[in-house]
């Protein structure tokens, strides 16, 4: 399967002078929500996805993912998983899981996200998960920026992926692009203005 054409087929893979909410710029962008809107490819990227997770035998009671990146990849892969899914949203900065959801005490729990890059809020889910009594079992997404190691790839851990390292991490592809400081930035240099995605319809 190949991911990076079905980010491009789908214009999710945005090409320009981009600000991420690191604050770093970037000449590309993700926007999986571009991909996800066709329920479709979301389905057979969840079942890609689900495949690998259930090859390597790891076994997963509840997929739970931190909204709002994570929820249609979330639910579309404790779909694919045929197990419980939850979510985790940020109340006044705060992750918390509401709703009425429950985590019972040693509830085998899946993050998991649309693009992992440092992996901050899936953790800060995890972490949330673990309070209320669950075991961080495994971390999923549809793509990894590069920053974390993942299952079935060369790409190693960076220094600032927070991923716990012994448990396994699977995406379907690396997107390697660099990123740049603002007071660096080669696109800066060349004097375009850097936007925030999001900001301009996209
Ligand atoms: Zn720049």
């Amino acid at each position: 399967m190949d991911i990076k054409k079905i980010y491009m087929d789908a214009n999710a893979l945005l090409e320009g002078h981009f600000k991420l909410s690191s604050g770093n710029h970037s000449q590309f962008y993700l926007q999986s929500a571009k991909v996800l809107e066709n329920p479709r490819t979301a389905k057979l990227l969840a079942d890609e996805l689900a495949k690998q997770i259930r090859a390597s035998g790891v076994k997963i009671d509840t997929v739970c993912a931190p909204a709002l990146g994570g929820l249609i990849a979330g639910f579309a892969l404790a779909q694919a998983l045929d197990c419980r899914y939850i979510f985790a949203e940020r109340v006044d900065g705060k992750m918390s899981i509401r709703r009425g959801f429950e985590v019972t005490q040693g509830e085998r729990v899946l993050l998991c996200e649309d693009i992992i890059t440092t992996g901050g809020s899936a953790m800060e889910a995890g972490e949330v998960v673990k309070s209320l009594g669950g075991e961080i079992v495994a971390v999923a997404a549809l793509a990894n920026r590069g920053f974390c190691k993942r299952e079935n790839s060369d790409v190693t851990t960076k220094p600032n992926c927070k991923l716990p390292q012994n448990i396994p991490f699977f995406a379907l592809a690396d997107f390697t692009f660099e990123i740049h400081s603002p007071d660096n930035c080669p696109l800066c240099k060349d004097g375009n203005e850097a936007i925030k995605p999001g900001s301009r319809g996209n």
